[in-house]
């Protein structure tokens, strides 16, 4: 018989849906679901945070002991107000505590990137490997670093805000008019690049007609040049921007997560591509382990529900 602190609640809050799992120890879902996000309404997104542990404790009949929380952005160590979030309307506001208020009972908040690095590397596509670097690549780009099993969080709480650095190498020619700037006030982020809106934009800016990253994706097995185009400027943005993480950190693996790492074949494309970008001389062997995520979108959220399981705080 199971204690009611052995399964794992996780809350997966996004910009458009909420998602709720509970997890037996061994990883089984009990239940799964998901809610719109009351966007822009940071008071009922607490109450339908709270009303979503009520509905998977009814239904699975096992209370819910604590909360693991992965959300956009994270919350400061120091003054425990959420940051960074491009669901903006969580920002500056003490979000922890106030779900902490509204469940009575404990909260644990972490970046939804060290989520899914941390889903993947206990049970995911990098379960074998003690250095594991996720990056989200969907409406948003974000990172997240796992070392032995834990979060590396640093002393900040930004270790893997890898969105929000400019893109390397980045020619003033693909920047008509000059780099981009990002929500988060800085200009040319990783995530005005690589995120999937972003990929649209550029298709569109360049002069094709798409609404959708899928209709690129379509346009470029069509054959249509425009779009094989931008879609390789992509995987070469990504490569360097990949290159710089292993200067600085050299996982063992990169798992790829979020709706734009579904591209066909990109896995592939990205091992040989991020070659010239790592330093080290051409006689060296470099085999870049890139791996997508084995729980695809549901990474985060079991992510989320481990961040119990792990003995330090974050
Ligand atoms: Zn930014």
């Amino acid at each position: 018989m199971l204690t009611q602190a052995e399964y794992g609640y996780g809350i997966d809050l996004g910009g458009t849906k909420i998602e709720g799992v509970v997890l037996t120890p061994d990883g089984e879902e009990l239940i799964r679901h998901r809610i719109p996000t009351p966007r822009e309404d940071y008071t009922a997104t607490i109450r339908a945070i709270a009303d979503l542990v009520g509905f998977m404790e009814r239904e699975t009949g096992i209370a819910a002991a604590r909360v693991g929380v992965g959300i956009p952005g994270s919350a400061s160590p120091r003054t425990g107000l959420v940051r960074n979030a491009n669901s903006t309307w969580i920002n500056g506001r003490p979000l922890e505590h106030d779900l902490r208020d509204a469940l009575a009972r404990p909260i644990r908040l972490a970046n939804d990137a060290n989520c899914l690095a941390l889903s993947e590397s206990i049970d995911g596509a990098a379960c074998d490997a003690d250095t594991v670097f996720a990056v989200i690549l969907g409406t948003g780009v974000g990172g997240g670093l796992v070392v032995n099993g834990r979060i590396i969080t640093g002393a900040h709480g930004l270790a893997g805000e890898w969105g929000h650095v400019p893109l390397p190498n980045m020619p003033d020619s693909h920047m008509p008019g000059g780099a981009r700037r990002c929500f988060c006030g800085r200009r040319g982020c990783i995530e005005t690049w690589l995120s999937g809106p972003a990929i649209t934009r550029q298709y569109r800016d360049a002069g094709g007609r798409a609404a959708r990253l899928q209709d690129v994706v379509a346009a470029s097995q069509r054959g249509e040049a425009l779009a094989r185009d931008v879609l390789a400027r992509f995987v070469e943005n990504l490569a360097g921007a990949l290159g710089m993480i292993v200067n600085i950190i050299d996982p063992e693996v990169f798992v790829l997560g979020g709706g734009v790492s579904n591209l066909p074949g990109l896995a592939e494309r990205l091992a040989s591509a991020i070659r010239p970008h790592v330093f080290a001389s051409p006689s060296d062997r470099i085999d870049i382990d890139l791996r997508l995520a084995r729980w695809g979108d549901s990474s985060g959220v079991r992510g989320a529900a481990r961040l119990w399981d792990m003995t330090h705080d974050i």
